[in-house]
């Protein structure tokens, strides 16, 4: 990374907040420890933005909307694509930043670059369509038409799970519609934060579109909530963070954008193939070892084929490979802290005490919590409605597929859920039925594509991110008229 961006203490790299194009201390220079998941070791310090600063990032996103905003598509779309090829230069440092700060394995690094480099060039390609419309009229000599406008400064928030991704799909459709940014990364991923405005900043980015200030989490939303040139707060994380958050923008009547959690179903059929139905449902739920919105981390199963299903589905938790991210062989890495795995502890001692059995797993050294199988869980069961946010999966048998809906429905959280199944038509009619933002059809839940409309609904959000779905976020819809000769009154 660029020299500027970090000091050295004690040998221990200290980022910088990245303001109005310089890397800079915060005034009270308060830092924060980064801890690498894979080893508890000490692995960098981040400044800690103050008031002051994140003020100053917005006023510097704000002046440097006055350019941006009004900047030609093609200058949009020339550095999106710039930033891509940056990115793909330097992919080699910033997996092992992904690695060490998120604990990211090694093959799930990799898979999010791409990603990012996919949504980079995605979003470049789409500057050049964010389109208005002209409209029928009622009155003569009358030319009516709507323009789409940037926000403004649009500020994020974003979680740890990738924080890679999640801030660069933001940032890019935010950048590429020719709003400014802020963004507030997780306190537990501040460097993934500082190593994107780097990119940004190698690419040649004008100084001000682009800001980050890591901090104390409240004390930088409150801000970036309360400060009325900012249009938009885009956030992805918890429901219980983003529940609070929205009932803070709407003191302020700030415009809001939640992706949150999830605790998506997998409902297999007794027509599926068993071998890519425990296949899919694993991958769903051991991929960074179940810390992702969309693992599914229920899979219903017809009872017809349940007992074939469960046992091939153990064996396979069984064979999942638990170790160090930078091991190009494990598939399962650290969770984040300590705290979730005790938090994971919790729910399994509740669904063991209500009946629940253990197939496999259930335990952990440190942060590397063994791929766990449940089944007999049931609805009075933590288990069956929270979050774990880990390599944990319950196994529910159903007597058919009415049943099977039933289950899947029956969540508080609506982000994915996918249906195995060669009848097509069952398919689509559960799709249909199914209350959730996302379905994917012989599949598993996790899918995400850059141009898609991405998103929830209950309590998994509001708003879609992707594609020509973030237009409708962000930007807004000005109708313009315009009288052609002069036009008639009444009085
Ligand atoms: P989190 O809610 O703890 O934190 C998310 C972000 O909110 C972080 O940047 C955090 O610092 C910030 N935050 C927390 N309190 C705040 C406050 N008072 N004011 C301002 N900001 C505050 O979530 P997490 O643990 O980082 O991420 C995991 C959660 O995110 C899971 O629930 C997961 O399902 C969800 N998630 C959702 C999606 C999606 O697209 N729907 C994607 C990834 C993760």
């Amino acid at each position: 990374m660029n020299p500027a961006s970090y000091d050295v203490v004690d040998g221990v790299r200290t980022y910088k907040l990245f303001i109005d194009g310089q890397w800079v201390n915060s005034a009270r220079n308060i830092t924060a420890d980064s801890i690498n998941p894979a080893d508890g070791s000490l692995f960098a310090r981040t400044q800690q933005a103050g008031a002051p600063e994140v003020t100053r990032a917005i006023e510097a996103a704000h002046a440097a909307f006055a350019s941006w905003g009004s900047s030609l598509a093609s200058t949009r779309e020339k550095m999106l694509l710039k930033v891509a090829e940056v990115i793909d230069r330097r992919t080699p440092e910033i997996r092992d930043i992904l690695i060490d700060e998120c604990g990211s394995v090694f093959n799930k690094a990799l898979w999010e670059i791409d990603y990012v480099t996919d949504c980079l060039r995605s979003a470049a390609g789409d500057v050049r369509h964010v389109m208005g419309e002209t409209m029928p009229v009622t009155q003569p000599g009358q030319i009516s038409m709507s323009v789409r406008r940037p926000l403004g400064v649009v500020a994020g928030i974003a979680p740890f799970n990738s924080p890679f991704l999640l801030s660069m799909k933001k940032i890019a459709f935010a950048l590429a519609a020719g709003n400014t940014f802020v963004l507030k990364p997780s306190e537990e991923t501040p460097i993934s934060a500082a190593l994107i405005a780097d990119l940004f900043e190698e690419a040649g980015l004008p100084t001000g579109v682009l800001n980050v200030v890591p901090g104390v989490p409240a004390e930088v939303g409150d801000i970036l909530i309360a400060d009325p040139r900012v249009k938009l707060v885009t956030f992805t994380g918890s429901t219980r963070t983003g529940r609070h958050l929205a009932v803070e923008a709407a003191k302020h009547l700030k415009k809001f954008c939640l992706e949150m959690g999830g605790k998506s179903p997998l409902i297999v059929l007794k027509d599926a193939d068993l071998d890519y139905a425990v296949n899919a449902a694993a991958f769903g739920v051991f991929l960074h070892q179940g810390q992702v919105c969309m693992a599914n981390s229920k899979v219903i199963v017809e009872a017809p084929i349940f007992d074939a299903f469960a046992e091939r589905f153990v064996a396979k938790a069984k064979g999942v490979t638990v170790g160090h991210p930078r091991d190009t062989t494990s598939v399962v890495g650290p969770l984040i802290r300590e705290s979730q795995c005790a938090f994971i502890d919790s729910q399994l001692a509740d669904a063991r005490e209500k009946g629940a059995e253990v197939l496999t797993g259930g335990t952990h050294e440190g942060r590397y919590f063994q791929p766990t199988v449940l089944s007999g869980v049931t609805s009075d069961m933590r288990i069956y409605h929270e979050e774990s946010f880990g390599p944990v999966v319950s196994l529910i048998r159903v007597e058919d597929a009415e049943a099977a809906l039933e289950v899947a429905n029956d969540t508080a959280y609506g982000l994915s859920a996918a249906v195995i199944t060669n009848d097509l038509q069952k398919a689509l009619n559960i799709s249909l039925r199914l209350e959730s933002g996302m379905v994917h059809v012989n599949d598993c839940t996790i899918s995400d594509e850059p141009h898609v409309p991405f998103g929830g609904v209950k309590n998994s959000g509001f708003g879609r991110e992707g594609g020509r779905s973030s237009w409708e976020e962000l930007t807004e819809q000005k109708w313009i008229t315009i009288q052609m000769g002069q036009r008639e009154f009444p009085f």
